[in-house]
């Protein structure tokens, strides 16, 4: 019987990567049955391995018996020291700058004009950067594997492309000449840091 395995997601983009890679493996990943219904817990780890096992940690403890995963992911850049990293969502709300309530989300805008004003004037040799995502697998509240997943690019100096979500627009890849937003997406599926950190973790699952 294929093993069955719950993802603390409801990003239809993400349960898409994962559902792609986990396919390949010859199992299946669903949704954790109402996850919108439980509170989130904070992230307030300093890395992603330490966010992805605590959510996974978290959310194992509401299905018993369960292998249920979490991930973390985000944008790290060379000339920032790393940053944005565990705050990528965030990157522009820890500016200070952040819509009024009742405005269209446009954090993935203002976190990409934040991006750029801090590399204003790094040249393009220096702009190199990676998507990471790590994965947890916990069950009954005790984490069993973590596992990493990275796509290397450059942040370029303004955005091309229309598809794709956050950092896309910015994030280039060389070998493709083009950026994350201009791919489609089974190719961006293909090289994704998502499909990777699965494809790492399946393996030692199965095992
Ligand atoms: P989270 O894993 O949903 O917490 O993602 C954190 C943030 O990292 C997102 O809000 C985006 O800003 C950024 N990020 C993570 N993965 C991607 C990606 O594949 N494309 C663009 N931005 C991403």
């Amino acid at each position: 019987m294929a093993l069955r395995l719950y993802a603390a997601t409801t990003s239809q983009g993400k349960l898409r990567d994962f559902g792609a890679a986990a396919e390949a493996h010859g199992l299946s990943i669903e949704p954790l049955p109402g996850l919108k219904a439980i509170p989130a817990p904070e992230e307030d780890g300093l890395t992603f391995a330490a966010n992805a096992a605590l959510k996974a940690v978290y959310y194992s403890r509401c299905a018993p018996g369960a292998l249920v995963l979490a991930d973390d992911s985000g944008l790290e850049v060379d000339a920032l020291n790393g940053a944005p990293g565990v705050r990528s969502a965030r990157f522009a709300a820890d500016s200070g700058l952040t819509d009024s309530p009742d405005a269209n989300d446009n954090t993935d805008v203002w976190n990409n004009i934040v991006l750029l004003q801090r590399l204003s004037g790094v040249p393009a040799a220096l702009r190199t950067a990676r998507y990471r995502c790590v994965l947890a697998a916990a069950r009954d509240g005790a984490l069993l594997h973590t596992a990493d997943g990275a796509v290397e690019g450059v942040i370029l100096e303004s955005p091309r492309g229309t598809g794709g979500f956050g950092y896309d627009p910015l994030f280039y890849l060389p070998g493709l000449v083009r950026t994350m937003a201009e791919l489609d997406l089974e190719t961006k599926h293909t090289l994704s840091h998502r499909g990777r950190a699965i494809a790492a973790l399946l393996p030692l699952l199965n095992a």
